[in-house]
């Protein structure tokens, strides 16, 4: 019945916590789940108010346009402006997407033809894999590795296949690892694209969510980026809109258009309504992301030093809301047993690809209390 695509997705590694967490709350339970990137924290009522004073605007009854409202389109060039002095065109290099994941789940399909070749990272968020397989290319598996800072060794891919590759996937602030890349390395990244005619897709949701006032960096603040690079925001993490679904892809004018050409084709656009509410998220004070950093601080140093003090080896994270612990082995079953010894939920790594095998991501957005709570029992834990 089914088609290909969909018979040979990887298989889904969580199914197996889901199913203990659903028996562990069955079983009565007190579940800390620690599993999910999604914040706990709701969005900014400035932010909810302007959602509900656009629902009432009849012109957001109607269909959207495809791109995005200019006045949208707008507000995230002046946003990149002011967070990262970089010049944005909102006509060009600008396009509005129904949350990041959308935008690079159709991405592939306007640049890969059957069989072209994307290089894609393991571990990963699981999207940029099965977008380019949906799209009929080839993933090449770039491994992110603990030596290299979780970071992919661009020299490592061979001449060949780098001079193949139609595409590369990176995410950094990065999920699952935590890691960061500096200005060298983006650098790198964009020389190795120009020489290799790559495209880059380099998907930023987690840029403001950083420590210790050491703030994460656009592409787009490396000279040149703009020659092969788009870029993948999101409201998402920064003002916690998950549920909202408003993103946007910006850079590239040729790349932007050429993902708008499939958008067009399969979606008609986000509701005017969360657009409006997008624009004052983004031109608002920014206080409000101060404040949530503070809140994602605190409960990083609380849950970083119990894990070191397990002896788990991990980096501190200087962005994101995760910590990615090397437990050795069977990442899986080691999950299980944490659940059914301690109630925490935290996610096996190879559910990231076949590279995050060894490691759990334990994410921080939870209430403060329940990372407390969680604190306690990982006291008693022994790996
Ligand atoms: N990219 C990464 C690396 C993510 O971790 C996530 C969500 O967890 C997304 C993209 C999707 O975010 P959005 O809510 O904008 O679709």
């Amino acid at each position: 019945m089914y088609a290909d695509r969909i018979k040979y997705l990887p298989p889904y590694l969580f199914a197996a916590i889901d199913q203990a967490k659903q028996e562990a709350r069955a079983r009565g339970v007190d579940v800390i789940d620690l599993s999910v990137g999604d914040p706990d924290l709701p969005t900014p009522p400035h932010i909810v108010e302007a959602l509900s004073r656009a629902a009432c605007i009849p012109e957001n009854h109607q269909y959207p346009s495809y791109e995005g409202k200019l006045s949208f389109r707008k507000a995230v060039a002046d946003w990149y402006n002011e967070t990262f002095r970089v010049e944005l065109n909102p006509k060009t290099e600008v396009l509005a997407l129904i949350g990041s994941k959308e935008g690079i789940a159709h991405a592939p399909m306007a640049f890969i033809n059957p069989g072209d070749v994307a290089l894609v990272p393991d571990p990963a968020y699981p999207v940029y894999r099965t977008a380019v397989t949906f799209a009929g290319g080839t993933p090449y598996i770039m491994p992110l590795l603990r030596e290299n800072g979780f970071l992919p060794d661009l020299d490592a891919i061979d001449k060949d296949t780098a001079r193949k590759a139609k595409l590369i996937f990176l995410n950094y602030p990065n999920n699952p690892t935590a890691a960061s890349a500096d200005r060298s390395f983006f650098e790198e990244l964009v020389d190795f694209a120009r020489d290799n005619e790559i495209i880059v897709m380099h998907d930023n949701p987690y840029s403001e969510v950083y420590f210790d006032g050491k703030r994460s960096m656009s592409i787009f603040e490396v000279d040149g980026a703009k020659d092969v690079a788009v870029e993948f925001h999101s409201l998402s993490k920064t003002y916690n809109m998950t549920g909202w679904r408003a993103g946007a892809v910006v850079g590239n004018a040729d790349v932007v258009a050429g993902i708008g050409k499939i958008k067009s084709n399969i979606d008609s656009g986000n509701f005017g309504a969360v657009q409006d509410a997008g624009i004052v998220a983004l031109k608002s004070p920014q206080s409000v992301i101060d404040e949530m950093r503070k809140v994602y601080q605190h409960r990083i140093n609380i849950l970083y030093d119990c894990l070191i003090k397990l002896g788990f080896e991990l980096q501190k994270p200087r962005a994101t809301l995760y910590l990615w612990s090397f437990v050795g082995g069977d990442s899986v079953a080691f999950c299980k047993r944490l659940l059914e010894e301690t109630g925490i939920v935290a996610t096996p790594g190879v559910g990231f690809g076949q590279y995050g095998e060894g490691y759990i991501r334990f994410s921080i957005t939870q209430p403060t209390e329940r990372i407390e709570a969680a604190v306690e029992r990982l006291e008693k834990f022994r790996p």
